[in-house]
């Protein structure tokens, strides 16, 4: 695995109409840019990918996704079975055409919010039986069972059904649970939709030996790209930055390398220099509704007193709608009265800024000045109000 230097420009067959192209590399980290070609538009890498749970990025239209130059977004495959079903959507043409969205589309397996709530009734080889938050009916995961909703959403990118063991767990409850991930893999492997990209998870919880235990055979899978899951999970940050370290450097070169659920902006800076090129994470778009903005001066949280007539925008270096339109002290105004344009305004804004982060470090890869790029991201961002 090459990490010095502009190494070859790797393409990686992947499912149909779908590739993996590294396009330039950091001499300094273990950074690089690419191309992942979708059916649905190219997406450049790093890309931060927005969290559309219910077939909607909260607060936000997709002409404004569009509007913001997002690539790609993400759908649940737990919260949209569950309502409106995969059956409805299949109906209405799969989830591009059901919530209008002509680009890129990524679904998650379902395993991370059935393990991570309450009503869970079974967990066996075969899979999961859980109950539904909204009815309590009864309902059964399994990996031929995920792969055929995924299949009626139709997401350009399926992710594997997988089991997201908590923080902590014991090296045992983690090691059963990393079996199963490993035998739901290879059983997904074989039941995916034709003509959808599949990606693996490596699992392993915090323990080292598990970690490399599942990234040996996740990578030995034929999947199309390679996402590290069980991160940012309650587990201390440290802890998280050496599980990416222990696991970033097995994964092949040639294929995407998803960063599951991270994460704050300097996190995607520090795991983009470990090699990561996909993130999602629902922190823009849920601080936005909670009034906490992202500024290049570190966050502020807009019901704090100080901006009550504070007649500059959110941040006085952005350049979006939100803030050449409207100051702090209106976005205020709104938030102290309930006003549903507060989350609006909000939530374009740390868009917005996620946007301007990733551009910014796919620009410092391709001039290999990324280590530059964190410190003076850094010098600004820690000189921060209210964070
Ligand atoms: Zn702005």
């Amino acid at each position: 695995m090459t990490r010095e230097g502009t190494g070859p420009i790797l393409v990686s067959p992947m499912a149909e109409g779908i590739r993996f192209q590294v396009t330039g590399r950091s001499s300094e980290t273990g950074a690089r840019t690419g191309v992942l070609h979708t059916p649905h538009g190219d997406v450049r890498t790093p890309v931060f990918m927005p969290v559309g749970t219910q077939a909607t990025v909260k607060a936000i239209t997709q002409e404004e996704l569009r509007e913001l130059d997002f690539p790609i977004i993400l759908g649940n495959t737990y919260h949209l079975y569950l309502r409106p079903g995969h059956e409805l959507i299949e109906r209405a043409g799969g989830l591009h055409k059901f919530m209008s969205w002509d680009r890129a589309l990524l679904t998650d397996s379902g395993g991370f919010q059935v393990f991570s709530l309450r009503d869970l009734r079974h967990v066996g080889d075969d899979g999961v039986i859980f109950k539904s938050y909204i009815d309590g009916s009864e309902h059964e995961f399994t990996p031929e069972r995920v792969m055929e909703i995924e299949g009626a959403f139709g997401a350009d990118i399926a992710m594997a059904f997988d089991e997201c063991p908590p923080y902590p767990s014991s090296h045992e409850h983690v090691r059963e649970a990393t079996q199963r991930t490993h035998d739901w893999a290879a059983r997904c492997g074989e039941s995916v939709r034709g003509g959808q990209a599949l990606f693996g998870i490596v699992q392993g919880g915090v323990y080292r030996d598990l970690r490399e235990w599942s990234a040996d055979r996740i990578v030995s899978l034929d999947f199309s790209g390679i996402a590290i899951g069980g991160v940012s999970v309650g587990e201390p940050k440290q802890m998280m930055r050496e599980v990416v370290e222990w696991t970033a450097p097995l994964l092949p070169d040639e294929k995407p390398r998803y960063l599951m659920g991270v994460g704050t902006p300097v996190d995607i800076i520090d795991f983009v220099m470990l090699g990561m090129d996909m993130f999602d994470c629902v922190l823009p778009t849920r601080l936005g509704r909670n009034g906490s903005m992202y500024t290049t001066y570190g966050r502020i949280n807009i019901k704090n007193a100080r901006y009550t007539e504070d007649f500059t925008p959110l941040d006085p270096e952005c350049d979006c709608r939100s803030c050449r339109n409207y100051t702090r002290a209106y976005i205020r105004h709104l938030y102290k009265s309930d006003e549903i344009l507060a989350s609006r305004l909000a939530t374009y804004h740390n868009l917005h800024f996620y946007q301007r982060v990733m551009k910014g470090i796919r620009a410092a890869i391709t001039q290999d000045g990324l280590i530059a790029f964190r410190r003076e991201f850094m010098t600004k961002y820690s000189a921060g109000d209210d964070a």
